[in-house]
């Protein structure tokens, strides 16, 4: 059982009405929401003695050797048209292997989240999503989420639909099966109203702001300057809580050629891409002042403003 399904499981919250973004603390968990943070703080107490940067570097460690092999065996699937019955068993079983480590680190995800609830007493609210301040919704697209299944049993992800360029309504946002991206499925679900209530860090100040107060700050050509600054200094960083969703690694910041723009201009896209067009094509774009703030926030400490 996931760290954070089980405090909503003490906070009497049933975890499958809940979904949150691990890395930063969302969650759609309806009215119980304010009691969370004292159950967090509770439950992350007797969480400590484990030693949750040890168990991440070695899940990585794994996950990337696991990585490696199911690649090799793919490579030699390509080459031979076809696996003998070992290799076939092999590859089935690494892909499980897989899923447990995904699994573990979004553990680890949901635990450091408990340890921030639980050292920012009164940062963290329940805030209800309507057309102003949409741009919490896009703080987290893209992030890791927990709890949000899809029919054939993948992880979904909140995204935006293609070719819109500011969230006007819950309309622009949809859920899509994170087995997309390997051709295995491409299921999607509607963003419902029931889906915008957030458990989340009030105190940004990126969310004292409507969301089109935010777009004018930050799309002032004097803070795009500084944005473009700051961003292009993490180039082929690795950025915390986004994760590959078929290969569970954190995904690498990257700018894109002939932009139109800053909010065309950065993406995230999994270490396991190859110029061959063999590797992974995960990629998640960052069109908005809020994804960018997040991006920021994770990797420096300190959002847009
Ligand atoms: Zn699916
Ligand atoms: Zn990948």
């Amino acid at each position: 059982m996931g760290f954070l399904k089980e405090v909503f499981r003490i906070a009497g919250i049933v975890a499958e009405t809940a979904v949150y973004a691990v890395g930063t603390v969302a969650a759609w968990v309806g009215e119980k929401a304010v009691y969370l943070a004292g159950v967090a703080r509770k439950a992350y107490n007797d969480y400590k003695q484990r030693n949750i940067p040890l168990e991440k570097r070695r899940n990585r460690s794994r996950l990337e050797d696991v990585n490696e092999q199911i690649l090799d065996l793919q490579r030699k699937k390509r080459r031979d048209r076809s696996l003998n019955e070992y290799d076939q068993y092999e590859l089935k079983r690494l892909k499980k292997e897989r899923d447990r480590l995904i699994d573990e680190s979004m553990e680890h995800y949901e635990a450091e989240s408990a340890r921030e609830i639980a050292s920012s007493p009164g940062e963290f609210e329940d805030v209800e999503i309507d057309s102003s301040n949409l741009h919490i919704v896009q703080f987290h697209v893209g992030q890791t989420v927990s709890n949000k299944k899809c029919l054939c049993g993948r992880p979904m992800i909140l995204q935006w639909q293609r070719g819109t360029t500011s969230a006007s309504s819950f309309h622009d946002f949809f859920w899509g099966c994170s087995g997309y991206y390997s051709g295995e499925c491409n299921r999607k679900q509607p963003f419902h109203a029931s889906d915008a209530r957030y458990f989340t860090k009030t105190s940004r100040p990126e969310f004292q702001l409507t969301s089109k107060q935010l777009s004018s700050i930050a799309l002032a050509p004097v803070s795009q300057q500084l944005i473009q600054t700051r961003m292009n200094k993490l180039r082929n960083e690795v950025i915390e809580k986004y994760l590959c969703p078929e290969h569970g690694v954190e995904l690498v910041l990257k700018p894109k050629k002939d932009a139109e723009g800053l909010l065309d201009l950065y993406f995230l896209g999994c270490p396991h891409w190859t110029p061959g067009g063999e590797g992974c094509s995960y990629v998640m774009k960052l069109k908005s002042p809020a994804q960018l703030a997040s991006v920021l926030e994770t990797t420096t400490g300190k959002g847009l403003l």
